[in-house]
Order: C-alpha cells, then sequence, then structure tokens
C-alpha cells in the first residue's frame, strides 16, 4: 500500500534545503520547512480526532500555512475540501453539511457564525488567519515533524471540489489520488517543468488551477515559486525578472498588458505563460506576443477532469483554441441531441474520458449517471469544435454559464433570488462581454402587473445574500422575455440587446 500523492509530491523533500517558496512580504520557506508544517499539522489534525476519508472543509486566506494544510489532508488521507473565500455563510452552510464535514477551518472572523452550524453535525472548528496564525496553527506548533503517511489506494478520495449546480445546487466533485496524481505528470511532462523552474503563483488555491495545476506541478517537479496571496500588479511586475512561468486567467493578461512596464526585457527570463480557466480573447494573445514576444499557452480544463487539453509547448500555439487533447485524454464532439459522435470541423459537446476525470458527483449517484455516458464519457456541458489541424476551440457554453475573472457564475442561483423579490414576476441573469474580467452579470427583470420597483434597493438586497463576485452590476426591467417555441427563454438574444449596457 502506498499514498501516491504523498509519494510523489512531498516524500522527496523530506529534510531539503532548497527554496520552495517565497513571499512578497519576504517570507522564504524551503522544502523541507514546508514538509515539517505539513506534518505537525497532520499530526495536529490526527489528536483532533480526524480519520481518513473524513472531509475537512477549509475556507480561508491564501497563505504558505494553507497549502501546507492541503499537504497536510493529502498524507492524513483526510478528503480536502477547499471553499472560496468569497462565500457567504448562508452558501457554506450547504457545503458543510452537504459534505458531512468532520472539521470546518476558517477564519478567526467566521468561527462564531460557524461554530453552531459545525456543532450540528458534530464538527469541529479551527482557525487558520491571513498570516498563517490561528487555532491550527498553535495546535500544529506542539506537535512533531514527523509524520507516518496514511496508505490510500489510487481510486481513494483526495479532494471534493464543488462546482456550481445550473439548477441551483452545487456538486462535490470527486478527485481521488490518481486523478490528481496523473495530471500533475502528464502537465509536467507536456509543459517541461522542472527544478529548474519559478513559477509565479498568484491563483486563488480553493480552485483547481491554483490547487491542483500551479501547486501540485511545482511539488512534482520539485520548482521554486513567488507565492502571492492574490493577483497584485506590482508584485507581479517586481517577481517577473526572476520568474521562469506564470499560470494565470485571461485577466492577469490583460491587466499586465495595461501596464507600460511590461516589455520584453521585463520578461527575459521566462520561458512559459499559461493561461485557462475562461477563454483567452484571440486579441489578448496577439498583443501580448507583439509587446513581449512571447505566444501565450492557453489550455482547457474543469474542475470534475482537471485538465483536459492544451496548446503545444514545441509547436504553433494557435490563439483563440485549447490545443490539442493531453496524453492519455481522449476527447470527442457529439450532437447534444443525439449523442452521436460529429465529424472534426463540427461544433458539438466535448466529451472526455481518461486518468484525470473525476469519479462523480458527492452523494448524487443520479446526477452522475446523467452526465456521464455508457461508454464512460464525461459531458463537459461545453460547445467546441476540432478544426482540419486536431485544434480545439471551445465555442460556447451549453449551461449558460457566466465567467467573470476565472470564476464561475450559474445565472440559475441568481434567478431564484431575484424571482422572490418583491414585484418581480421573472428573471432571466446573464453575462456580457467585460475587457477586464471576460464577462459582467447582469439581471433582466419582468414586472409583476403596475408594480413599481426600487432597482437600486434591489441590487443590494440580493448582494447580501451572494458572493460578491456574483452580484448583478446592473438590473434592467423589459416586457417580456423573449422565448422560443419550446418555452425556453432565449438568453442569446438578451445577451445581444444588453451586451453595451454598462459601455
Ligand atoms: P471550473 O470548473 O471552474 O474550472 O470551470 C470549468 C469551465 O471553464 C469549463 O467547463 C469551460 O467552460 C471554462 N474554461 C476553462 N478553460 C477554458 C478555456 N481555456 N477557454 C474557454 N473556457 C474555458
Amino acid at each position: 500500500m502506498s499514498n501516491l500523492l504523498f509519494d510523489r509530491l512531498l516524500a522527496p523533500h523530506q529534510g531539503q534545503d532548497t527554496l520552495f517558496m517565497k513571499t512578497p512580504d519576504g517570507l522564504a520557506l524551503t522544502h523541507g520547512a514546508f514538509l515539517d508544517i505539513a506534518s505537525q499539522m497532520a499530526n495536529a489534525l490526527k489528536e483532533a480526532g480526524l480519520k481518513p476519508s473524513d472531509r475537512v472543509a477549509v475556507q480561508v486566506a491564501k497563505s504558505p500555512q494553507a497549502l501546507a494544510l492541503y499537504a497536510a489532508s493529502v498524507q492524513s488521507g483526510i478528503v480536502f475540501l477547499p471553499l472560496n473565500t468569497a462565500y457567504t455563510v448562508n452558501e457554506l452552510t450547504y457545503f458543510i453539511q452537504d459534505s458531512g464535514a468532520a472539521m470546518v477551518i476558517c477564519d478567526p472572523s467566521m468561527e462564531a457564525e460557524l461554530s453552531p452550524i459545525a456543532a450540528h453535525q458534530n464538527a469541529q472548528v479551527m482557525t487558520l488567519d491571513a498570516k498563517g496564525g490561528g487555532s491550527l496553527t498553535n495546535a500544529a506548533q506542539e506537535q512533531s515533524t514527523l509524520f507516518t503517511p496514511i496508505s490510500r489506494a489510487d481510486d481513494d478520495l483526495a479532494a471534493l471540489l464543488y462546482t456550481s449546480g445550473t439548477t441551483g445546487r452545487s456538486k462535490g466533485a470527486m478527485l481521488s489520488q490518481h486523478n490528481l496524481l496523473s495530471n500533475a505528470e502528464t502537465l509536467v511532462e507536456t509543459w517541461q517543468f522542472t527544478k529548474k523552474d519559478h513559477l509565479i503563483h498568484a491563483l486563488p488555491i480553493f480552485h483547481t488551477h491554483g490547487l491542483f495545476v500551479a501547486s501540485n506541478i511545482s511539488l512534482l517537479a520539485g520548482c521554486s515559486l513567488t507565492f502571492m496571496a492574490k493577483f497584485d500588479l506590482d508584485h507581479i511586475i517586481d517577481a517577473l525578472p526572476h520568474a521562469t512561468s506564470m499560470m494565470g486567467v485571461p485577466t492577469f493578461y490583460t491587466r499586465l498588458l495595461d501596464d507600460p512596464r511590461l516589455n520584453a526585457d521585463l520578461v527575459q527570463n521566462m520561458r512559459l505563460f499559461i493561461s485557462g480557466s475562461a477563454p483567452l480573447l484571440a486579441e489578448t494573445h496577439i498583443q501580448f506576443e507583439q509587446r513581449t514576444g512571447h505566444k501565450i499557452l492557453e489550455r482547457y480544463g474543469m474542475t470534475e477532469t482537471n485538465m483536459n487539453t492544451s496548446n503545444p509547448y514545441d509547436g504553433d500555439r494557435r490563439a483563440g483554441t485549447v490545443g490539442f487533447p493531453l496524453d492519455g485524454v481522449d476527447i470527442r464532439i457529439t450532437d447534444p441531441d443525439t449523442h452521436q459522435p460529429l465529424p472534426q470541423g463540427e461544433i458539438g459537446m466535448i466529451e472526455v474520458k481518461g486518468p484525470n476525470v473525476f469519479s462523480g458527483y458527492w452523494n448524487m449517484p443520479e446526477k452522475t449517471q446523467e452526465e456521464f455516458r455508457d461508454d464512460g464519457f464525461f459531458i463537459t456541458g461545453d460547445l467546441g469544435i476540432i478544426d482540419q489541424d486536431g485544434y480545439i476551440s471551445i465555442v460556447g457554453r451549453n449551461k449558460d454559464l457566466i465567467i467573470a475573472g476565472g470564476f464561475n457564475i450559474y445565472p440559475k442561483e441568481i434567478e431564484l433570488i431575484l424571482d422572490q423579490q418583491s414585484g418581480v414576476l421573472e428573471s432571466a441573469v446573464i453575462g456580457i462581454p467585460h475587457a477586464d474580467f471576460g464577462e459582467s452579470v447582469i439581471g433582466v427583470l419582468t414586472l409583476e402587473n403596475s408594480a413599481s420597483v426600487d432597482l437600486d434597493a434591489m441590487l443590494k438586497t440580493v448582494g447580501e445574500s451572494l458572493a460578491r463576485f456574483k452580484h448583478p452590476r446592473q438590473l434592467v426591467v423589459v416586457d417580456e422575455l423573449p422565448r422560443n417555441s419550446m418555452g425556453k427563454v432565449q438568453k442569446n438574444i438578451l445577451r445581444d440587446q444588453f451586451k453595451s449596457l454598462l459601455d
């Protein structure tokens, strides 16, 4: 028996005094010191009574200790459940209850509100603040730096990452040890990461991109990081001359392009800029190359599947495409209605199969069955096309998902709240283009007969129960929503009608 992730990502670094990460405020941590913190945390979690396969729900600011908590979970055989730091108590309650978490780890400021929710299911609460302090760290500091990793089967769960559901219910994607390790191995190979690399890590670590793509790759390759709590333009500009690689969402690149300090000299040590999580505009790709001489490498993945495709490392990186299937990953395009494979060059549903693909949704066997074909292909919900040369492009999102600043926003969740507001008959929430964030959220309303509403007050009320990134930027009232012959609201017409609303 072994523990794949521990054996490959963590064990080689034990006792090593090579640099693992530095932060903009001057902290430097060696690989060995990072492992020590993780092992102390693992001992503290064990002493608190956590057992292998228990879920630990974690809503904490990004810090080296927060990443060490992931490493502690890996070696303890605990299922790591990271949560967006923007989630409100209302939203967190669902995740804690649905996952049956045995422990909640949060910022000290959330402890009082989350304790009764945790107590309801006999879960414990520990804290970890933005500076890495809190009751978890206090308990860990008392512990030994030696921890014997717990054996795990390759298909045992390592993490549970929630994706929002179109029906308003979030689904927990079950990711196994093998899902995560196989993808990290493929990406290290494809993108040629070695221990000589220094990666700018400015992505959140509650999401697949920053947690698995960026962190697992770095641990597997043994490279070092500039680890930033969030995207900060000045910190990125400072880090670029000393870095070899960066992973970002498209917003990183548009913001860098807006800064006159970005030029070829600044990035002369860089070998690779990677983008994903949302579509990178071809225009951004081209402007970035003109300014820096670097072609951004765009890749495509999702919470449920890890990474699926990548533009080539050596070879033509084509703007507006997400490249080819990764080694070991099968991709096909099917007719969304008949489910039959379509010939190359036709738009259809992207389906994917491979060691990277999750095993199903937590406690949702029917939903899992709906989203997998009988032959094991996962239905991504993304519409795409494969061109003559084999390059894949994503042309739309079947489920009307909105992506703002790299975060997924499912309209249904906001519509359900808008529909409850006094005077509102029905609503449709859409994303309209936004130069910086990719998309902005807009709510289109129809009103009950002769109702008069205060739209500003409504925006405020709606905002109180939603994470900030989901807040609609504006509400507009129309006489009626456009519908097709089957009665479905035609959001494409609304998107077209309101595309310049915020200009
Ligand atoms: P998430 O589960 O948050 O990682 O979101 C996954 C979704 O993001 C995918 O299903 C796609 O719709 C979208 N996505 C990820 N990468 C890209 C990309 N390079 N281009 C376009 N959409 C992307």
